[in-house]
Order: structure tokens, then sequence, then C-alpha cells
């Protein structure tokens, strides 16, 4: 049988969050919504800040005033938890903190026979449910900031959540115009754990310095995201971005991938918790707290640019040869007499077949499955690393050695120029920056598909619809070659010993299987074509 939504909505904790999903529940559900908080004055500025919104959306014609006025006038304070005992559905989102909702949830469960959801981020739902006499009405419903705008819902059973509460909370979630996406009761459940690798890579890469924060940002927007994962700290904040992460150590006793930030440790330590604090990674004491990212280098063909040996079977080989053919360079593949000798050659290879050598010229070579001073004994070569797909205006990241000599560094710097592209130099590992913060993106994802925390699309949507990604880690993993992606994780794996880079299994056995995505047709998902 279909689930029907809650017709009568309390909302318990009246802050960021409880205001927002108010509002949803008052004008999308149509619900009659009951608003508690116990701090003075806050239910009403709740109601102030969603009779804003109303009117806001009034202005820019997204509804009518009709419809905002009815939607307010389904909104009530409730001046005691005694109040919501005609609620079918109740939905916490007080302090983050396990004895309030403790107390929360037992109360509750007396005053009212309603489903009780958490919108909690980091407490198991299971954790919560153990402190309500009426575990079985226990379901987490995690909604993102700001709710009303973010179009994501979390549904989280508990290990007693009974099928008619997890129903309920569905049929809720979906009559509130959110993609639902069924989650287990694990860290971070879906969103937040497959998002954990953003921030703890990019903290990782600065404690290393192989790359400055502000640089780290530039690089990730590079590709395709809103805002670098230093900058998105600074927003979350930095303190509650640690107490996050503490609580992932705490939740899988020390998983190595999950470990909390030292550098992050010594932000709080400081105060410099970001913009509430007027200074985090980046200062906000001016209109702008970062210039704006350079356009792209012109493109134009030219006939006379020379002979470019591209080797390698990947899916950024491949593109880089398109785009250097577009314009103008005379592309040739290892081996083949072009007769005349190339100027430049890239290996954008992975190092997993006998390839042909590479034939004289300026040699840059893809830093995948190792750092470049190990895949350049002999000395003179600059690394690159980028992913696929290269986006207009994207960039591509270079990294010397000891020996990287001066022209062959100004000569990629020129090549990828012609072709429209960034470069930045940054320090010298396994994948350099982006390579690495998204090797280890498709690999929590990878390991969350395997432990049965979500399917594919659930996992894929969630990233887009909660946190905005530009694209779902699984469907990149395989726009980018899952041979590739495991190189990099091998790569980091054997070059810092440490079990923070072991490869999912799920990941390991769909390369061995030789679905290794777009580029044969199948990956984590099936594609067309
Ligand atoms: P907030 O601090 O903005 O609001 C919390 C509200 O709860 C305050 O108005 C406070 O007065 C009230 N409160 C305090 N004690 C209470 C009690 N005993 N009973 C009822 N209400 C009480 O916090 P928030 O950011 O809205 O977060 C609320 C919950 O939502 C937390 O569990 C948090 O982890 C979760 N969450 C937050 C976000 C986010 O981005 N802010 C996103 C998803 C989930």
């Amino acid at each position: 049988m279909e689930a029907t939504p809650a017709r009568v909505i309390g909302v318990v904790g009246a802050g960021t969050m409880g205001g927002g999903i108010a509002q949803l529940a008052a004008q999308a559900v149509g619900a009659d919504t009951l608003l508690f908080d116990p701090a003075p004055g806050a239910a009403d500025a709740a109601l102030g800040r969603i009779g804003a919104a109303l009117e806001r959306g009034v202005g820019r014609g997204r509804w009518s005033a009709e419809e905002a006025g009815a939607a307010r006038g389904r909104l009530r304070i409730a001046s005691a938890l005694d109040d919501l005992a005609a609620c079918d559905l109740v939905i916490e989102a007080a302090p983050e903190r396990l004895e309030v909702k403790h107390e929360l949830f037992a109360r509750l469960a007396e005053v009212t026979p309603a489903v009780l959801a958490s919108n909690t981020s980091s407490i198991p739902i299971t954790a919560i449910a153990a402190g309500c006499p009426a575990p079985e009405r226990v379901v987490g419903m995690h909604f993102f900031n700001p709710a009303p705008a973010m179009r994501l819902v979390e549904v989280v059973p508990g290990l007693r959540s009974s099928p008619g509460a997890i129903a309920l909370a569905r049929a809720t979630g979906e009559a509130m115009g959110k993609r639902v996406i069924d989650a287990t009761d694990t860290p971070g459940f879906v969103v937040n754990r497959c998002n954990r690798p953003f921030g703890g890579e990019a903290l990782r890469i600065a404690t290393e310095r192989l790359a400055e924060p502000h640089l780290i940002d530039r690089i990730v927007r590079a590709a395709g995201y809103r805002m670098g994962p230093f900058e998105l700290m600074d927003l979350v904040g930095v303190d509650v971005n640690l107490a996050v992460a503490e609580s992932f150590a705490r939740l899988s006793y020390g998983e190595p991938r999950w470990r909390p930030s030292p550098l992050a440790a010594q932000m709080v330590a400081a105060g410099l918790l970001g913009r509430k604090t007027g200074e985090g990674w980046y200062r906000y004491d001016g209109p702008e707290h970062r210039p704006s990212d350079p356009p792209a280098p012109a493109v134009h063909r030219d006939e006379g640019r020379g002979v470019i040996q591209i080797a390698g079977d990947t899916m950024l080989a491949h593109e880089l040869r398109g785009l250097a053919d577009a314009v103008g360079w005379h592309v040739v593949d290892p081996g083949e007499d072009a007769g005349a000798a190339p100027s430049l050659a890239i290996d954008a290879g992975l190092g997993l077949d006998e390839d042909e050598p590479l034939q004289g010229g300026h040699r840059v070579l893809l830093c995948a499955g190792a750092p470049l001073h190990a895949l350049d004994p002999a000395g003179g070569a600059a690394g690159f690393h980028a992913l696929a797909p290269l986006r207009p205006g994207g960039l591509v990241e270079l990294t010397r050695s000891g020996t990287t000599s001066e022209p062959t560094a100004r000569a990629a710097e020129a090549f990828f120029a012609t072709l429209g592209l960034h470069t930045a130099w940054v320090g010298d590992a396994p994948g350099l920056v982006l390579g690495r913060i998204v090797a280890q993106l498709v690999n929590e994802a990878a390991f969350a598909l395997g432990e049965g925390v979500a399917t594919a699309d659930d996992i894929d949507d969630g990233m887009i619809l909660g946190l905005n990604h530009p694209s779902g880690p699984l469907a990149w993993g395989d726009l980018i070659g899952l041979d590739h992606v495991l190189v990099l994780l091998d790569g980091l794996h054997d070059h810092y010993r440490e079990d923070r880079y072991r490869a999912a299994p799920r990941l390991r056995a769909l390369v061995d299987e030789g679905r290794i995505g777009t580029i044969v047709g199948a990956g984590f998902f099936e594609h067309e074509g």
C-alpha cells in the first residue's frame, strides 16, 4: 500500500534547519504545522523568517500571494511539547547533542503517537532511538541547508524502525518535493560520508605542503565545483567540520580514511573558525575573500605548431589528442614516424602496459601511479595530472622533480595553454591535487556502495542534490576510467604505505572484470553507445 504523507507535522527546534523544515511542511505538504522551541522568542523569530521567505517567493513569481498566505495560515507555534499530541509526524531539529535528543524523544513518545524523525547529521539514529520507549517509531530524516532549497532528504532507518515509520517519512519527504534517498544508519549516512574526502584529502595535501589552501581551492573550482574545500570549511565553520570528523573517527573506531586533521585542529585552537569569526582559511574583512578566477587562455588554430607525441590509452590521452589536433598540433603516437622529431612527448598512460618509449623532445609524464621522481629515474621530465573530462578553461596541474629541466617546464606550460587550459605548479605526489581528492571521492562512494549504504543512483543523486557537486562520484569515476582511479589509489597506497589509500573492493572488482567505465560501456553504471 502507498504510504500517504503526514497531515499534522510538529517541528521541534526552530533554528536554521527547523524553520526551513516547518516552511516545507506547511507549504509543500500542506500540513498543519506546529513549531516548538524552548528558547524565548526562537519560534517567533523562525515564523518571521518563514514569512519573509514566503514574501520573497511571491516577489519572484515562484508562488502566488494566496498560496503564501495559506502556508502561513497553516503554521502555528506550540508553547509546549504537549501541544504536539495530535501530530502524526514530529521532526526534531534541536542541537546536535545525544542527551538533548534522548530527553526529547523520551518525552515525545509519551505525549504523541506520531512517528518521530530526527534531522541529526552525525548521531546514529539507533543511538537516538535507544533513549526512546518506542524505538520502532524513530527514524532519520536528514535535510540539507537551506532545507527549502536543497532538493534532497536522506531517510535513515534505525535498527528497530518499523516499516510504517520509514514509509511515512519517505512519503512526507516526497510530498515536500524532495528526492528521497534511502541510507543506512552508518557514519554520515550517504552524503556526508561520501563527501568526507573533499575536505579531508584537501587538508592532507595542505598538511604535506604540496599546495597552499587557496591554490587547492582554485584547482577544485576549475573542475566545476562552486567552492573549493577550504572556502566551504570557512562557510560551514572549521570547528563544525572538525567536530564532524571527530564523530566519524569515534563511530568508526579510527577508520584511517576518516582521521581528523591536526591542521584543522590547530585552526580551531587559534579561533580561526571561518566566516563567523571573520577569518579562517581566508580573511573576510573586505568585499571579497578572494579574487575572481581568470578567464581561459585564448585558443586559436595554428598549422605551424609542430609535432607532438601523446601516448596512453586513458580517457585523458584521448581528450588531449583531440584538443591538440583541433588547435593545429601534428599529433603522433609513439613509434609513428612523422618525418620530424616531436618537440614534446606527453605520456598520458597509466604505465600498465609495455608502451613504446617516448621519442625525443621535452618529456611530460602523467603522475598517476607514482610521483614524478619515481617515474623518471633518468631525470629531466616534468610531471602533470588532470582528469577527464577536460573542461574549457580547466586547469592542468604540473609538477617538477629535482632534475626537471627548465625548458621542459616552460614547454609543458606553453603546450597546455595552446589548448585553452590553465596550469598550476604543485608538489610531487601521485595524482597531484585534484586527482587525489577525486580518486578518494570515488573510492569512498565505492566503499559505501559495496557496504550497501545506498544504491549507485542514490549516491550520485545525493552528492549532486545535497551538496551541489558538479557530478556524482560514481558517474565521474566511470568517465575518468576506473582503471585510472585504481592506479591513483594504488599509487598513493604504495607511496604512503597507509591504509587510508586502500582501494575499495568493489572498485578493484570492477576493474578486474574489465568494467572500467564509459570508454567500454560499463563501470559502476551501464552506458549507452
Ligand atoms: P540551530 O542551533 O540553528 O537550531 C537549534 C534550535 O534548537 C535552536 O533554536 C534552539 O533554541 C533549539 N533548542 C535548544 N534546545 C532545545 C530542546 N531541548 N528542544 C527543542 N529545541 C531546542 O541548529 P541547526 O543548524 O538548525 O541544527 C539542528 C539539527 O539539524 C542538528 O541535529 C544538526 O546536526 C542538524 N542539521 C544541521 C544542518 C546545518 O547545516 N545546520 C544540516 C543538516 C542537519
